[in-house]
C-alpha cells in the first residue's frame, strides 16, 4: 500500500466558487487567475470547471501554452506582461493579451514585427509600488501604445493593494480614485478588482461589512474582475471574513491516516524539542503527514485538524514526514483513522484551510501553492 497521504480536488466546489464569483460581480467579465498551476491544484485539473470564465489569467509563458493545449480559444491575460522581446512572438502565436506595465515592454512592441496587432492591458500603479505607471505618466504611455501598429485594443488596470479588510478599505477607495482620475476619459475596458475587491465590494455584500458598501460597490470592479484565491475555496479577507460568509467551499482536500496511536502519561513530550508536554494521561496519533507534503512547520500545537471528521488538534512540532494529534476528543480512532489537514473530512465535516494557515501564521494562498508534488492528487467531484 502507499503512503496513504493525498490530495483531492473538488470540480463540484470549483464550480460552485465561480458562480459565487458571477453572484458578487454580475455585470464584469471574469478572468478565473490560474498562476502558480492553479494555486496549486493543477491547471488541467481546474480547467473544466472553470471553462465557465471569460478568459484565463496567469504569468507563466508555458502555463499559457498549458491552457491553449487543452483547447481554450477564448482570452488568455499575461499577469506580468513580456519578460523579454522575443515573448511578443509567442503573444502572437498563441494569441495572449499582456499587461504592459513598463516603458521597455512599450520599446519591445515598437520593434516587434508582425502583422497582427495585440490586445494589452495598461496598468497603472496605485499605490502598491510592484508594477505599473505612476498616475503622472499613464497617459503618455497610452498615447503612446494607440500610436503603435503592433498595439491593437488598449485596456486599462490596476491592483488593490488593500482590498481585504475594514481597516483599509478607505485605501482601497483611494486607490480607485486615483485610477478613475489617471484614467479619465481614456477608452478602453477596464479591469480592477482581485477576490477581495469582488466580494467586499461587489453586489450582494451585507450591509455593515464595508462602511463605504452601501450596498454594493461594483463601480471597483471594472468591466473584467480577476478572480484568484476565491475560486479555490479560501477568503481572501480571513479572519475578517471566512468561506462560510462568501459561500465558498473547499477546493482542495489534503488527506492522510493515521499510522501509529501512543498512550502518554503527565510529563511525556511529543516531537522533536520536545515542545509539547502530557499534563495528564492522554492518546495521541501519529499521522502520516508533514512539511515535506506541503504541511505548514510553523503550525504550533493546537493548529485543527479532523480526525474522522470531529476537530481535534495537532501536539507538538511538525516533522517532514508525520504530524501528531490529540485523540482524546475522538476516542475511537485508531491506526487507519482519516485525517484531514484541510478540505472535506468525513460525514459532511470541513476544515477551511484558512484555519491552518492563520495558525501556522501564514495564509491560505501559500499553503495551496505548496502542496507537495509527492503527495499524489485525484480529481473529484
Ligand atoms: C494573483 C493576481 C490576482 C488574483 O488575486 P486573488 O487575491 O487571488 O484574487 C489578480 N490580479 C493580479 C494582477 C494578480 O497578480
Amino acid at each position: 500500500m502507499p503512503r496513504p497521504i493525498e490530495a483531492l480536488i473538488h470540480r463540484s466546489a470549483l464550480a460552485n466558487n465561480l458562480a459565487r464569483a458571477r453572484a458578487a460581480a454580475p455585470d464584469s467579465r471574469l478572468w478565473a487567475v490560474v498562476k502558480a498551476n492553479a494555486y496549486g491544484h493543477g491547471i488541467e485539473r481546474v480547467y473544466e470547471p472553470l471553462r465557465g470564465a471569460d478568459g484565463f489569467a496567469l504569468l507563466d509563458l508555458a502555463e499559457a501554452e498549458r491552457v491553449r493545449a487543452l483547447g481554450w480559444r477564448g482570452p488568455v491575460l499575461l499577469l506580468e506582461g513580456c519578460f523579454e522581446p522575443r515573448d511578443l512572438e509567442l503573444c502572437s502565436r498563441l494569441g495572449l493579451w499582456h499587461v504592459v506595465h513598463n516603458e521597455l515592454q512599450i520599446d519591445w512592441l515598437a520593434a516587434h514585427k508582425t502583422n497582427t496587432p495585440q490586445r494589452v492591458f495598461l496598468k497603472l500603479n496605485s499605490g502598491m509600488n510592484r508594477l505599473g505607471f505612476r498616475p503622472d505618466a499613464y497617459r503618455a504611455a497610452w498615447a503612446r501604445l494607440q500610436a503603435l501598429h503592433q498595439v491593437g485594443e488598449v485596456s486599462l488596470m490596476t491592483h488593490y493593494a488593500d482590498a481585504d479588510g475594514l481597516a483599509n478599505s478607505w485605501r482601497a477607495r483611494g486607490q480607485h480614485a486615483l485610477f478613475e482620475q489617471a484614467s479619465e476619459g481614456l477608452d478602453g475596458e477596464r479591469s480592477l478588482a482581485n477576490s477581495a475587491a469582488t466580494l467586499r465590494f461587489g453586489a450582494h455584500v451585507p450591509v455593515g461589512l464595508d462602511p463605504f458598501a452601501d450596498g454594493g460597490l461594483p463601480v471597483m470592479h471594472g468591466d473584467w474582475v480577476r478572480a484568484g484565491i476565491l475560486l479555490y475555496g479560501s477568503a481572501p479577507d480571513f479572519p475578517e471574513c471566512d468561506i462560510e460568509r462568501w459561500q465558498l467551499r473547499p477546493a482542495m482536500t489534503l488527506r492522510s491516516r493515521i499510522i501509529a496511536t501512543q498512550q502518554l502519561q503527565p510529563g511525556d513530550t511529543v516531537g522533536y524539542g520536545s515542545t509539547y508536554t502530557a499534563q495528564q494521561p492522554m492518546r495521541i496519533g501519529i499521522v502520516a503527514c508533514g512539511y515535506a507534503d506541503g504541511y505548514p512547520r510553523h503550525a504550533g500545537t493546537d493548529t485543527p485538524v479532523l480526525v474522522d471528521g470531529v476537530r481535534t488538534g495537532t501536539v507538538g512540532r511538525v516533522s517532514m514526514d508525520m504530524l501528531a494529534v490529540d485523540l482524546e476528543p475522538v476516542p475511537d480512532a485508531g491506526i487507519g483513522s482519516e485525517v484531514t489537514l484541510w478540505g472535506h473530512g468525513r460525514g459532511g465535516s470541513r476544515l477551511a484551510i484558512d484555519d491552518v494557515a492563520h495558525a501556522a501564521g501564514t495564509i491560505g494562498y501559500e499553503l495551496m501553492c505548496a502542496l507537495a508534488a509527492r503527495v499524489p492528487v485525484t480529481v473529484t467531484d
